[in-house]
């Protein structure tokens, strides 16, 4: 029998980001009534967030999307390569709007607290403003990579001007003619520098590992490119579940670097050279896999950096060295003109590893070890706490008062990202140990996974979904076997956020699946086929 026990809703879902718009869809459709809140002022996750100037997709547009509408892909046209946050933003808004999903929807509305009730298998959720609200489902759709990194440097609070988060931009912020500060050089700082360094008086970045930074040649949508996206959408979205990183690639290509002679391979890389991640996966199918080939590929990106920064001591700071860490062991960032924006009169890069690092923040600015800079404005551009952050930030309460925050001190496992034993009837959406991918391909995976799970327990009279102990050691354990066999483990050699390794007093962990994106998505579905043998299923008399 199902839960007769009243609750206010069904299912409740944080985040009105990617997974939330998911969610809605999927779970609408397993029969359940649901609920978003969200903290922010509008739907959007990520999109609602990172609004600083030059964000955008690093994915292109046209399979950063949901797929569960035919209709919808057809109607919505994108009009670059890679998507503005505008743009994203607007389509999530088509999104809404087409599929009826605001009634859903409760923004402004920040959950401070998830607790599970043990005694009627149901959650109780209180909002900062002391709203509470019961469900059967409590589900997270707050994203991987939506908790800001704050670091804590000496001053901050005593710095007269705006200083701020890159994901927290201060609405209308007038930066044209002013001195900015930019702390960190990661994927966000190559996309904002160049665009703030056209209106701002001077932007200084302050830097210190650096990164393997690809081109992402954007280029507008032509009639012609979209007809033949418009004609292929069932070819593209199969080839993002079935590929690794969940993108639309073509690969593998069936050919490894280090048995191909280096003038053909030098070759292969050039032609390849057309911008995004796509040159990772369509030159060679061991790049990520074989220490020697990475190496080959890490060279190839280096000097192609080499070749556009002017300066050759700003090229010493910013390009790696071979050898120094793997490429993709820090996420690359994708690059519209940073490189070359370091040869104006009015950006400037100090490098805070090997020669001055920061003492403290000023009233005034950024003192380091050799120079007292005066800025106006000063951007923490300084990353995220991933794939646990969000969930962390709300006490959520599972079995035996534990919380998740408690259960994941030193390691943060989960039963495939979806979720976590000792929180019945919790879902997560990429939660760790997910795969890291093409984000709205992962999402709509484990949303369908999800939905399928909760309409399987009730169809067969359950109420009761109990992730199990022993499913959560087995999936955690292949994780880390196969974290072992990539050249991603070295993560934590360079504080990546792929290893949790850029927080301070935090043990680096394996947070992220590196088996295959496609390898998973078919592990979803088997489950879904053998009936979820990772979860147990109850009932719960009411
Ligand atoms: P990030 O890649 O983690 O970079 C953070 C930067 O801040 C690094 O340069 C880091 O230096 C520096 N930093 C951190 N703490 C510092 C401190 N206390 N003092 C000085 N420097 C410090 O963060 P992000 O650039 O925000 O990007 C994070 C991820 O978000 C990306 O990898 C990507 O997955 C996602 N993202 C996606 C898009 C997109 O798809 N459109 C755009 C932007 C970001 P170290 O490297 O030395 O630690």
């Amino acid at each position: 029998m199902t839960n007769k026990i009243k609750t206010d809703v069904d299912a409740i879902v944080i985040g009105s980001g990617f997974a939330g718009l998911a969610l809605i869809h999927y779970l609408r459709d397993a029969g359940l009534s649901v609920k978003v809140f969200d903290k922010a002022s509008d739907i959007g996750g990520t999109w609602t967030w990172n609004r600083y100037p030059g964000a955008m997709t690093d994915s292109e547009g046209y399979y950063y999307c949901l797929a569960f509408s035919k209709e919808l892909l057809q109607k919505w046209t994108w009009s670059q390569r890679y998507p503005a946050w505008e743009e994203t933003h607007r389509y999530m808004h088509f999104i809404a709007d087409e599929c009826d999903m605001w009634p859903h929807i409760q923004l402004n509305t920040a959950v401070t607290n998830a607790e599970y009730r043990e005694d009627s298998g149901t959650w109780l959720i209180t909002t900062a403003d002391g709203e509470q609200c019961t469900c059967k489902y409590f589900v997270s759709g707050m994203g991987m990579i939506s908790e800001p990194v704050i670091p804590k440097i000496k001053g901050m609070d005593t710095f007269n001007g705006p200083l701020f988060h890159s994901a927290r931009w201060p609405e209308g912020l007038d930066y044209a003619g002013k001195r900015v500060a930019i702390i960190g050089a990661g994927a966000t700082t190559v996309q904002m520098m160049p665009v703030l360094a056209e209106t701002a008086g001077n932007v200084t970045v302050f830097h210190r590992t650096p990164n393997f930074i690809l081109p992402a040649m954007q280029k507008p949508m032509t009639p012609e490119w979209e007809k033949d996206i418009k004609d292929n959408y069932d070819d593209i979205i199969e080839k993002c579940r079935n590929h690794v990183f969940g993108m639309a690639f073509d690969s593998p290509v069936g050919r490894n670097a280090v048995d191909t002679p280096e003038e053909e391979r030098q070759k292969i890389f050039e032609e390849n050279w057309t911008g995004s991640f796509r040159w990772v996966f369509e030159t060679f199918d061991d790049l990520l896999a074989d220490p020697a080939a990475n190496d080959m590929a890490s060279e190839f990106i280096i000097n192609k950096m080499k070749e556009r920064i002017e300066d050759p001591e700003i090229a010493k700071i910013l390009a790696p060295v071979v050898g120094e860490y793997p490429l993709f062991a820090k996420r690359p960032p994708l690059d519209h003109g940073y490189l070359e924006a370091y040869s104006r009169d009015n950006v400037n890069l100090v490098d805070i590893r090997n020669r001055e690092p920061i003492v403290e923040i000023t009233e005034t600015g950024i003192r380091t070890t050799e120079n007292d800079f005066e800025f106006d404005i000063i951007i923490l551009a300084t990353g995220f706490r991933a794939y646990t952050g969000a969930l962390e930030a709300v006490t959520i309460t599972g079995v035996n008062g534990q919380t998740l925050a408690d259960k994941w001190e030193t390691t943060s496992k989960s039963i495939m990202g979806v979720c976590v034993s000792g929180f019945p009837n919790m879902f997560t959406v990429t939660g760790p140990q997910a795969p890291f991918a093409n984000l709205p391909t992962s999402i709509e995976q484990n949303a369908i996974w999800i939905a399928n799970c909760i309409k399987k327990m009730e169809g067969d009279g359950h109420s009761l979904c109990t992730p199990k102990q022993e499913a959560e050691d087995e999936w955690s354990a292949h994780v880390s076997e196969v974290h072992v066999q990539t050249l991603m483990n070295q993560g934590d050699k360079v504080n990546s956020w792929m290893m949790g390794a850029n927080i301070e007093n935090h043990e680096p962990r394996v947070l992220i699946y590196f088996g295959g994106a496609d390898v998973y998505y078919q592990k979803l579905r088997e489950s879904s086929d053998a009936g979820f043998p990772e979860v147990s299923f109850a009932s719960i008399a009411g």
